[in-house]
């Protein structure tokens, strides 16, 4: 069996930038809380909370004079405002660049007198902080629901995990039925690079892992693209998800991951695999290109 591990598979540099930002306040605070999940990744949230860091859902659960980190994700300004209301210390911003990028766009169209819609999950804490810049924010999460919007003039950002087809399905759409559209794709680069990649190598190979957590999005339209073009794609978060019937006859394996999969994880796997392969008695021959 061989196994091709997609060259851009893992932490994207955006979620590094925030694991590094988050370790060194670790070093220099002791005690540091992160609002919400700082990486979606179960096992990585693990590691950082036997270093030290305590994870809050909401600006009311910090202590007084405490550190408060901001994950990649960003967020909304009157987070902000509520965490510095409850008196926390200090506020330490790891929000990724592309983020910020995304919510000075959608403040700049609005600001312009456009309407602005967000292609992107309502619910995920990235298009919330986006929407938190915003006094009017409006969400399409499905070509369905791109549908519904039509009229004079209409600003559209997108989550930057978007899938390109996506955008271009709600791009020509829209360009039919709004007169004034400004449109920006704010797809992340990483993200558009990893899902061309994880397709080509998905149609290429005989089974395709998509590694990384269930509850993260990027991990999940990953795994989509792969199923769509590779009935056997499956999607774990760790190796103790791998089922050995998954090989039987298997020749070639793919390996791609999440933007919030660590690299530690990834070997996990790859080495889960050259296991199965001792395992097997030798009949299945493991190769890391
Ligand atoms: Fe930043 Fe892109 Fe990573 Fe999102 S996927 S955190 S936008 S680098």
């Amino acid at each position: 069996m061989k196994i091709i591990v997609a060259k851009g598979a893992g932490v994207c540099w955006g979620v590094e930038r925030a694991l590094k930002i988050a370790e060194s306040a670790i070093k220099e605070y002791k005690k540091v809380f992160c609002l919400g999940e700082l990486i979606h990744n179960p096992q990585e949230i693990e590691r950082l909370k036997s270093l030290g860091m305590k994870f809050i859902e909401s600006p009311e659960e910090a202590e007084k004079g405490s550190v408060v980190l901001i994950r990649s994700h960003g967020v909304a300004p009157f987070v902000i405002e509520r965490l510095k209301e409850v008196g926390v210390g200090k506020i330490i911003d790891a929000t990724c660049p592309l983020v910020k990028e995304v919510q000075k766009k959608a403040v700049n169209l609005e600001k312009e007198g456009y309407p602005v819609l967000i292609l992107g999950n309502p619910e995920h804490p990235e298009v919330k902080g986006i929407a938190g810049h915003l006094s009017n924010p409006m969400f399409a999460s499905s070509i369905g629901e791109v549908e519904r919007f039509s009229g004079e003039k209409l600003g559209v950002v997108c989550q930057t995990t978007l899938s390109f087809e996506t955008f271009l399905k709600a791009k020509e759409l829209l360009s039919l039925k709004v007169s004034q559209l400004k449109i920006y794709n704010t797809i992340c680069k990483t993200t558009l690079l990893r899902q061309e990649e994880a397709k080509k190598l998905a149609k290429a190979v005989d089974v395709m892992l998509v590694i990384g957590g269930r509850n993260s999005s990027n991990t999940n339209k990953l795994f989509r693209i792969c199923k769509s073009v590779n009935e056997n794609s499956y999607l774990v978060e760790s190796e103790k998800d791998l089922e050995e019937k998954w090989f039987d006859g298997k020749e070639v394996v793919g390996i791609t991951a999440g933007a919030s999969t660590p690299k530690w994880i990834i070997e996990k796997v790859v080495n889960a695999l050259k296991g199965m392969e001792e395992g097997s008695g030798g009949k299945r021959v493991c190769e890391t290109p």
